[in-house]
């Protein structure tokens, strides 16, 4: 699946294990943990019982299934970094894995392009599994009956084949079958209207998943049901942000000669400010451009004596976001939403203003009313 970054995976506590076109694949620790039993339930299901020798074949074709994922989401990544998508990072979670996305593409048909290569990918590896069983001669039977080196090859083949399929024909995001069928209904009727279709098929996917889950008591079916219920309130939300700020540009939307502290303020100063603005984040400006970002929380961790001699510039972080005025709104939402405030500049980067999630919950808002 691919996802877009501001589910923020960066509070994922996740492990780092390789770098492809430089976008680290990280595992997050749950799979860790869940590796063991994914190694026991295979050694059932394919090499015929927990035995040494299965224990190990069934860890084997554990670690081979998330191989499988990673190549699977390495898929959707690599064609997202060709149509000049950016991916933060892969990540490996028990229930399978996901690409997550910077900014995700508006075009239907590159958002077509990256959701579908990943399932065409894993049903592509598990058709050369499955032909070179056929050149093997190996008999497709039920893998617990066969030599295990022949029950790893079909069952990986079977596993891949099954991660295709799943993906492709769920129609719910974010499985990539609910971004298909999205782009698909996108060129006609519109991003919106397509979002909102897809979402309510998911919703009812989710519903009938959870419920197959209970019935046949099968805990990662329900857990996949849960994903795919938020997944889909998640994208239905984001649409409706961008599609509410379309047309408007950040000179429309921003908070124009916003409040700012000077580089040289001391930390006592700056709090004076935000009290008076009722502001919790605003730029560090010097000569008028905006050089850092302070934030109450940072304040909040200088002990109240130290405030009169602590300087700004000390505690505040380096670096402000900046846009200029005629850029598209839904272009900086990204850059909001994940550093809490963007700043305006003009040519000579000089602050014209600042965006923050207020100022965009407020277009938001108006806008609806006025529909
Ligand atoms: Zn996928």
């Amino acid at each position: 699946m691919a996802t877009s970054g501001s589910t923020a995976s960066g509070r994922l506590r996740a492990l780092t294990v390789a770098r492809v076109r430089g976008i680290p694949i990280r595992i997050h620790w749950t799979l860790v943990l869940a590796l063991p039993l994914f190694a026991w339930l295979m050694a059932n299901a394919y090499f015929g019982g927990t035995t040494a020798t299965g224990w190990l074949w069934g860890a084997a074709l554990a670690a081979g299934l998330f191989l499988s994922v990673t190549i699977h989401e390495l898929a959707h990544s690599l064609v997202a970094l060709r149509r000049g998508v950016p991916i933060r990072e892969i990540i490996l979670l028990p229930i399978g894995g996901a690409s997550i996305i910077e900014e995700p593409s508006r075009d239907p048909r590159v958002e077509f392009a990256i959701a579908i290569v990943g399932p065409l990918a894993s049903l592509g590896l598990g058709a050369l599994l499955l032909a070179a069983a056929l050149l093997l001669r190996i008999p497709i039977a039920v893998p617990s009956t066969l030599p295990a080196p022949a029950a790893f090859l079909l069952s990986a083949a079977f596993l891949n084949i099954m991660l295709g399929l799943f993906n492709l024909l769920v129609p719910a995001f974010p499985m990539d079958g609910g971004r298909v069928l999205r782009a698909a209904l996108a060129t006609r009727v519109g991003m919106l209207r397509a979002t909102q279709l897809a979402a309510a098929l998911g919703r009812g996917t989710a519903v009938l998943m959870g419920l197959a889950g209970l019935l046949i008591g099968n805990i990662l079916l329900i857990l996949v049901a849960f994903f795919v219920w938020s997944g889909a309130k998640t994208e239905e939300q984001a649409v409706v942000v961008t599609t509410a700020l379309d047309g408007y540009t950040l000179d429309d939307i921003m908070t124009r000669e916003p409040a700012t502290i000077p580089a040289d303020a001391t930390v006592a100063q700056a709090l004076d400010i935000m009290l008076e603005t009722k502001h919790l984040a605003l730029p560090v400006t010097h000569d008028g451009r905006p050089v850092a970002l302070l934030t109450a929380e940072q304040i909040s961790r200088v002990a109240a004596a130290e405030r009169p001699t602590v300087s700004v510039s000390a505690i505040a972080a380096p670096g402000v976001k900046t846009h200029e005025p005629r850029e598209p709104a839904p272009d900086a939402l990204q850059d909001v939403v994940t550093a809490g405030l963007v700043a305006v500049v003009d040519a000579t980067g000089r602050l014209l203003g600042i965006v923050t999630p207020t100022d965009i919950a407020r277009t938001v808002q108006l806008r609806m009313l006025a529909r």
